[in-house]
């Protein structure tokens, strides 16, 4: 048996979010991702090579330096990047953290789906799973892989009985399609794990970064979504499902 990693390569830290789960959290994003969203507001997080080390002591000790401001709700949220990119690190980043009191989320794309995944899921509080697409087709178009992975990891956190959210990135022409969106929410409607299903409507803050890294970014031409295609949408995703909030 190998010893647990004692580093993660991360991107950054944020001292203490609040868009990537619940209450106060400090946000680890880590470096490194298989998926090539259309719309990654992060591209400076994707190549597996970059980034830097930190031991997972260094994190454990920032968490609980922090752990007074996370209150009853808040605690440490891996987002990236892809964190499951780093399952075994996480493992034993989030069995620290458990000992030491401290509520974990896992912000994924459910990409990975494996012995390990599964057990890094069994220790984690709370799951934050991207679907960006029902359609497999589409999905590919908006990620350049197959969907697969995503539903099945979803299947499987529904299966363990621990809490999950949904999240959806809301984009014109590329993830708006009326009648997707109504099979997405149907898939997941009879899911009890589910606590909540944020909209995340696209936004263009990550344009430079794809400028920067001389990437073809293919939404030159893309605008957020109106008022009208955010309200359509939450009102096709609230017919079917709870808690359902546009962010
Ligand atoms: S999964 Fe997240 S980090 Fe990876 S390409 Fe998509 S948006 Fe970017």
């Amino acid at each position: 048996m190998h010893a647990p990693p004692s580093t993660l390569r991360i991107h950054s830290i944020e001292t203490l979010g609040t868009h990537d789960g619940p209450g106060l959290r400090m946000i680890v994003f880590t470096q490194g991702c298989h998926m090539r969203c259309v719309y990654c507001h992060n591209p400076d997080t994707l190549d597996l090579d970059g980034g830097r080390l930190v031991t997972l002591d260094e994190l454990v000790e920032r968490a609980i330096r922090q752990k007074p401001y996370f209150g009853a709700r808040g605690g440490v949220t891996i987002s990236g990047g892809e964190p499951t990119v780093h399952r075994r690190a996480l493992l034993a980043l989030f069995r620290r953290l458990h000992a030491a009191g401290i509520h974990t989320c896992l912000d994924t794309n459910g990409l990975i789906l494996d012995e390990e995944l599964r057990a890094l899921y069994d220790e984690t509080d709370l799951v934050l799973l991207d679907l960006k697409h029902i359609d497999d087709a589409q999905h590919r178009r908006v990620t350049g892989v197959s969907n697969a992975n995503p539903l099945a990891a979803a299947a499987y956190r529904e299966s363990t009985g621990r809490p999950m959210w949904l999240r959806y990135v809301l984009v014109p022409g590329w993830t708006d399609q009326p009648d997707a969106l109504a099979r997405w929410a149907t898939h997941f409607a009879a899911y009890k794990t589910l606590r909540r299903v944020e909209i995340l409507p696209y936004h263009r803050l990550g344009v430079h970064k794809w400028e920067h890294l001389k990437l073809d970014y293919k939404l030159r031409d893309v605008e957020p979504p109106s008022n009208e295609i955010k309200d359509r949408a939450l009102r096709i995703f609230s017919a079917h499902l709870q808690n359902v909030v546009l962010k």
